[in-house]
């Protein structure tokens, strides 16, 4: 079996129980648990006050001097695994931009093996319009399941279902399934090499 050991760490204020949610979620697709973090402090140092956004860049940077110190929160859909996990996809309610991106919903640096997401555009609040917590959930369970194949270095997928289809419009993440295409799901789950 491939390395798909996940952790899923909180930033700052992020809520640890839809955090927890999103463990469930992913751990019932990868067939596998899922381990939850204590938070990362709030990356004060990435914050850019003028455009009331953090730079992933620096988000990034700051957390991977913290992560081997974060205790386990707990482990969801199954037991703990003996090591640690190998793919880290931090969870944060800050708003993200990137270099030459005026927001990003997510960020992969595949060759540190971490990974960020963002709720905040995911919330229907952002737009001024009626909470949808169950979309909202499903929404962030989608982006966690790219970036994780992102961590393995899958590319995008051309089958809009699938959670590896590209990303640059809320539409194309509700338009996805909670699920790999099969085969996205095959080289995820045979040990995908790196493209
Ligand atoms: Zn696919």
């Amino acid at each position: 079996m491939p390395d798909l050991r996940v952790a899923l760490v909180p930033v700052g204020k992020m809520d640890g129980a839809e955090v927890e949610e999103a463990a469930a979620r992913v751990s019932k697709v990868i067939r596998g648990a899922v381990e939850v973090r204590e938070p990362l402090p709030h990356p004060k140092s990435a914050e850019d006050a003028t455009r009331g956004q953090y730079g992933t860049p620096a988000v990034l940077a700051e957390a991977r001097g913290a992560l081997q110190r974060l205790g386990l929160r707990k482990t969801v859909g199954g037991a703990a695994a003996a090591a640690a996990p190998a793919l880290t996809v931090l969870v944060t309610d800050l708003d993200l931009y990137a270099p030459a991106r005026d927001w990003v919903l997510a960020e992969t640096d595949a060759a540190r093996r971490i990974s960020i997401v963002s709720v905040r555009r995911l919330r229907e609040a952002f737009y001024r319009r009626k909470a949808d917590p169950g979309k909202q959930r499903a929404r962030l369970a989608k982006e966690i399941l790219r970036a994780v194949g992102r961590l393995r270095g899958l590319p995008d997928c051309g089958d809009p279902a699938c959670a590896m289809a590209a990303t640059l419009s809320l539409a194309d993440v509700d338009r996805k399934g909670e699920r790999y295409c099969a085969g996205c799901w095959k080289r995820l789950s045979t040990g995908a090499m790196r493209i």
